[in-house]
């Protein structure tokens, strides 16, 4: 399936002044999606947690820090608070000692603390699934609270990051970066049942091949039906160095390029 360079295809036109219709467009999402999962097959929520609460403080956590840093400094946290209580409860200094390393360590310590507060007022020390009852509590804005309910609670959401901002923008799916309104626009691309794991796929795409400053263009799956190709190198070994993450030699496979790069 060598495909590379890719054509600038009819869906293509949609960001050059052409119309691509809502059903092109939304069929065009769709086989963007299942792509993504051929491409990512290992996509998941990158956080470690073992129940509705921690996920809930490790997603706070990790605004503005890796999930990676995160996932080093949360075993210490959980182990030594395991309830909403025990957040409620906890002296400032501790908190901020042990999730320093996460940066924005003193507002982050506030929002956890309050977190539990909250919690043990108005929930029962539970999390809540709602959404307008989940915004309502410290730390915890859309994207937080779409994290937390299409992974703990297996409620669909879609997760609107700078990743999700910037690929779907590239791909022509939606217009502009406020975030509630992009999650609006996927939502009616996208299947109901699809919307945590394509927020997982697109998340891994970003940091794997869509970057931020260098897109792989010549080394995507999507090329033939995104119309930002171009925007990274096309020349398809060039492309493929700037790959990243476990699975290169597959993306290689999966981008039809084998032939032109030498590993
Ligand atoms: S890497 Fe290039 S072709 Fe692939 S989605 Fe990003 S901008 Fe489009």
């Amino acid at each position: 399936m060598a495909r590379n360079p890719a054509p600038r295809s009819a869906s293509a036109s949609s960001r050059d002044g052409g119309t691509e219709s809502e059903l092109a467009k939304k069929r065009r999402a769709r086989k963007i999606n299942r792509l993504l999962a051929a491409a990512h097959p290992d996509a998941e929520c990158e956080l470690d947690y073992a129940n509705p609460l921690e996920l809930a403080v490790a997603t706070i956590l990790s605004a503005q820090c890796t999930d990676v840093r995160v996932n080093l400094t949360t075993p210490a946290l959980f182990k030594r608070y395991r309830s909403a209580a025990d957040y409620a409860e906890a002296n400032p200094e501790e908190v901020e000692a042990i999730i320093r390393p996460t940066g924005f360590y003193r507002n982050k310590t506030k929002s956890i603390i309050g977190l539990g507060k909250a919690l043990v007022e108005h929930h029962g020390g539970r999390l809540p699934e709602d959404m307008d009852a989940l915004v309502k509590l410290p730390g915890i804005g859309r994207k937080t609270a779409n994290v937390i309910r299409g992974n703990a609670f297996g409620a669909p959401g879609i997760t609107v990051d700078t990743h999700m901002i910037r690929i779907t923008n590239r791909l022509g799916l939606v217009e502009g970066t406020d975030p509630v309104k992009l999650e609006y626009q996927i939502q009616k691309l996208i299947e109901p049942r699809e919307w945590t794991m394509f927020s997982h796929r697109v998340i891994f795409h970003g940091r794997r091949v869509c970057i931020a400053r260098k897109p792989a263009c010549g080394a995507c799956t999507l090329a033939a039906i995104c119309p930002s190709y171009g925007e990274g190198p096309t020349d398809p070994a060039e492309a493929a160095k700037l790959l990243k993450g476990d699975n290169v030699d597959e993306l290689i496979k999966l981008a039809g390029i084998e032939h032109a790069v030498s590993r």
